[in-house]
Formats: structure tokens, C-alpha cells, sequence
């Protein structure tokens, strides 16, 4: 694997800019205008219907007085329309959302469980109690746990798949709706992929589980995989594609997939081998 991507990454060098400026602006152009649902009403334990999915979102509205409910319902409902955009419709049918309080005034993390209290999906999203609308719209974590619900659950020596695909989408998804500037996704790759290059004495993505290969590396994935797909297909198909044939099989967090059926499912989608290959 290390191999394979040495070369593709030479690939890309030479003409990275020409190629990764066609993906990104083919990714995230022409984008519907997501439909994001009505606040108006939300209380603390409320029922959303974004992308054909019921939305329920749990949490004590007195816990964060400076944002309150609507903002956190509007908030929800953002990253619900960005996620759907990507994917053609919300990635499973029902979720629960659960806000916990925590110290501070961001947006300080969350966890997505195939199967929770109730045997459904479920998001646990830690949020600081002070968090105001400005955090919430800056947010990316809401999106990328809902990402999470779209990609079947692998071993766990895999788990930079899992995150990877999170990690790429969660931005193009947002800016496809109009949610982010494209400009920021230049930025934060510029920024992140770097660190999810192997560094030396790695052992290729399935066997080095550094935080830098499980979510920029799993990232890089996506990026290469996105490029080479339009590459092969004329731009008709990309990664995109893919994710959502993966998601058309059944393929969501529901579901314990071994790594290579869902790269098969992809490439099935896309009509080359990209993924596996790769
Ligand atoms: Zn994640």
C-alpha cells in the first residue's frame, strides 16, 4: 500500500495544482441549495426531518443558555442539509442526538455509535455550555459525526477509512451548500495533509493507527481517490460517487463490513477499480 500511494503521489506532483484545482472545483461546484429545516418551535427534545430522516435531538436547553434552543436546533439542522446534499438523501432513517454539557465554550467533540440505547443510530456530541452561534456556525464536528453514519463500520485496523472519508467529506459537504468558503478547504488541506503522510518506518495505513494516518492519512486516501476517479472517468464520476453506491448497498454504520467490500461497493459504483487499487 505504501508503495502504491509513493506513486500516485508522484503522480500528482506532476501537476498537483492543475489536478487538484479541477477535483475541488468539480466537488464542490453546482451545489442544490439544501433544504434546511424551520427552527421556529424547537425545544429541547425535538423531532428534525432533514433528508428523509427523523432527526431526534435530546438535550437541556437550560444547559446552554448563550446559544439556546433554536440556535442548536438550526445548528443540527445545518449539518443534516450539507450531509444530505452529499449523499442524495440523510444516510440512515432514524438518529438520536445527544448533547452533553461540558466546560467551556466550543464545540468539544462527539462520538457516533452504530446501535445505541435504543438499537439506532446514535451521536453524542460534547458541547461546551457556553457556546454561542458564532462556535455553532463555525462548527464542523456535527457534520463529520453524521458523515460517520454513511460509512459501514470496518475492523478496526481500519479505522483510517472510517475517519478519512469523515475528514474529506465533512468540508465539501458544507461547501457544496454554501456553508463554508471553498477557500477554507485550500487552506485546511494545505494545513492537514501533510501530516498524514507516512513518515519513516511506517508500516502502511492498516498498521500505523498515529492520530496524523487515521484521519489525515484516511483523508489523503479520499483526496487520491477522488482525483484518480475523475481522472479515469473524464470528471463524470468522483468520490462522491462512490460514497454513495457504498451507501445504496446498504453499506452505513449499522452495518460490520470488511474493508475491501467497501471499496468494492465504491468502485462497483464508479465503474474502475480506483479504490481497491489504491
Ligand atoms: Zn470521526
Amino acid at each position: 500500500m505504501f508503495r502504491t500511494m509513493r506513486s500516485l503521489l508522484s503522480i500528482r506532483r506532476l501537476a498537483p495544482v492543475a489536478i487538484v484545482a479541477a477535483v475541488l472545483a468539480a466537488c464542490v461546484s453546482a451545489a442544490p441549495s439544501a433544504t434546511v429545516p424551520a427552527v421556529s418551535g424547537c425545544a429541547a427534545d425535538s423531532h428534525l426531518a432533514v433528508g428523509g430522516a427523523d432527526i431526534r435531538l435530546s438535550f437541556d436547553a437550560g444547559d446552554f443558555p448563550a446559544a439556546g434552543a433554536v440556535q442548536i436546533c438550526a445548528w443540527t439542522g445545518r449539518a443534516a442539509a450539507a450531509v444530505s446534499d452529499y449523499y442524495g438523501r440523510f444516510p440512515v432513517q432514524r438518529v438520536r442526538i445527544v448533547l452533553k454539557p461540558v466546560h467551556g465554550s466550543r464545540v468539544r467533540g462527539g462520538t457516533t455509535f452504530g446501535h445505541g440505547d435504543a438499537g439506532e443510530p446514535l451521536i453524542v456530541i460534547r458541547l461546551g455550555r457556553e457556546v454561542g452561534a458564532e462556535q455553532l456556525d463555525d462548527d464542523w464536528t456535527m457534520t463529520h459525526e453524521m458523515v460517520h453514519l454513511a460509512v459501514p463500520s470496518v475492523p478496526d485496523q481500519s479505522h483510517w477509512l472510517e475517519e478519512g472519508i469523515a475528514t474529506y467529506v465533512e468540508p465539501v459537504a458544507r461547501v457544496r451548500v454554501g456553508q463554508l468558503r471553498a477557500e477554507r478547504i485550500w487552506a485546511d488541506m494545505l494545513h492537514g495533509m501533510p501530516k498524514g503522510l507516512p513518515a519513516a518506518g511506517d508500516e502502511g495505513l492498516d498498521r500505523t493507527p498515529t492520530w496524523g494516518r487515521t484521519y489525515w492519512g484516511g483523508a489523503l486516501f479520499c483526496l487520491m481517490a477522488d482525483v484518480e476517479i475523475r481522472r479515469r472517468t473524464d470528471n463524470r464520476k468522483g468520490l462522491r460517487d462512490a460514497l454513495r453506491g457504498v451507501l445504496a448497498a446498504g453499506g452505513d454504520i449499522r452495518q460490520d463490513w470488511p474493508v475491501e467490500r467497501v471499496l468494492a461497493a465504491g468502485d462497483q459504483a464508479t465503474g474502475v477499480d480506483v479504490l481497491a487499487s489504491l
